[in-house]
């Protein structure tokens, strides 16, 4: 069986064309071709010889990502929001995952998926419905990017690990993807303008901070109280606040402040105890809080709290010396905002079957 080129990162490329009998620079076209100029086919990249190209199609053929539903049409965009489009995109072994692109002023964002489906429960969020299916490979993720660059015709500047799963969990998937995404031969998307996104898994945080790699961190808070913490989000159970805080303290003495994420869920986390918790356990973490109210999703009880409410905890955090924003979560008639991807037609139209 033929291997698939698109796998390779760009150190195994440059190995693979070693292994032919080529200088080691050949290994760095073939990896713009395919992440650069998207190409399929060996047969197009003209700056190597025909023989060359041969010998590579005898060996090896280029597969990634498809746009599902669509089938071959390469039309993937299923509804369109404010800016927002979701993609459902199929991987060869008859999964799929979803990935949305944000389009805003200036920035255009590429929120990808690191696993298929998600193991970590969190009771209120969508992806959690579906379970976890699989990891996806490094170039299965950087991918999601480059074929949402290709349909839109645009160049992505921005990417979040905040789609389906939990990055820190596919922590070498994670840091591939990353690899092909930054790197000048790759997509060439700058690491500062890369975040990943964690439920806070402390082991993951710390093999982070220790690795090269310099992307920004958001973890996902959600609760200042340690055992609604645990009641919402299972993961925490083995991950405690104040450790998570110690890490993120350690982040910000290398100057790089870590942002916290916290839903606001109506009647759960939304009250004026809950905010001023909140201060008091970031008292002395240098860092940015995103509140992210709650985006509702047809098989979930959960709801948003109003606007006033949202204002009012807004104002009791900006007393602190954070910086507090209220994050506009685009997206949501499309089940395309954060927390609601589940690859809902399918989950929605069999829950609809079994009733
Ligand atoms: N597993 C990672 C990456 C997923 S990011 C993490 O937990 O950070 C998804 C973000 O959306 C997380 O901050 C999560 O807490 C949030 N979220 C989940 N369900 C949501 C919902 N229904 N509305 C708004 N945000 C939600």
């Amino acid at each position: 069986m033929k291997e698939n080129f698109k796998k390779y990162s760009l150190n195994e490329a440059r190995s693979a064309m070693l292994a032919l009998g080529c200088d080691r620079y050949r290994g760095d076209q073939v990896f713009k071709w395919i992440w650069q100029k998207g190409a399929l086919d060996f047969s197009v990249m003209t700056n190597l010889s025909r023989e060359l190209r041969e010998s590579l199609s005898e060996r090896y053929l280029v597969a990634g990502l498809s746009m599902a539903g669509a089938g071959q049409q390469g039309v993937g965009a299923r509804q369109e929001g404010a800016g927002v489009r979701k993609y459902l995109l199929g991987a060869g072994d008859n999964e799929d995952v979803e990935s949305v692109y944000i389009r805003e002023a200036r920035r255009r964002t590429v929120c990808v998926s690191c696993q298929v489906g998600c193991p970590l429960g969190c009771r209120f969020c969508a992806t959690a419905l579906l379970g976890f299916r699989r990891n996806l490979h490094a170039y299965e993720i950087a991918d999601q990017v480059r074929l949402i660059q290709q349909v839109t015709g645009t160049k992505c500047t921005n990417v979040v690990f905040m789609g389906m799963g939990e990055p820190l969990f596919n922590f070498n998937g994670v840091v591939g993807a990353l690899e092909i995404i930054t790197s000048p031969l790759g997509l060439s998307i700058g690491r500062r303008h890369t975040t990943l996104s964690t439920v806070g898994l402390v082991e993951g945080m710390e093999a982070l901070l220790r690795s090269s790699i310099r992307v920004k961190l958001a973890v996902s808070l959600n609760f200042a109280d340690e055992e609604q913490r645990r009641e919402f989000m299972p993961a925490a159970r083995h991950n405690r606040l104040q450790d998570i805080l110690k890490v993120a303290r350690a982040y910000s003495l290398r100057k790089e402040r870590v942002t916290f994420e916290y839903v606001m869920i109506r009647h759960v986390n939304d009250h004026v105890r809950d905010a001023r918790r909140l201060i008091e356990l970031l008292k002395d973490v240098p860092s940015k809080i995103n509140l992210i109210p709650y985006n509702e999703h047809p098989l979930l009880p959960y709801k948003r709290p109003t606007d006033a409410v949202i204002e009012r905890f807004h104002g009791i955090l900006l007393q602190s010396n954070h910086t507090v924003v209220i994050r506009k979560s685009r997206g949501q008639e499309i089940l395309a905002g954060c927390g609601q991807l589940s690859g809902a037609d399918r989950v929605l139209t069999s829950s609809k079957t079994s009733v």
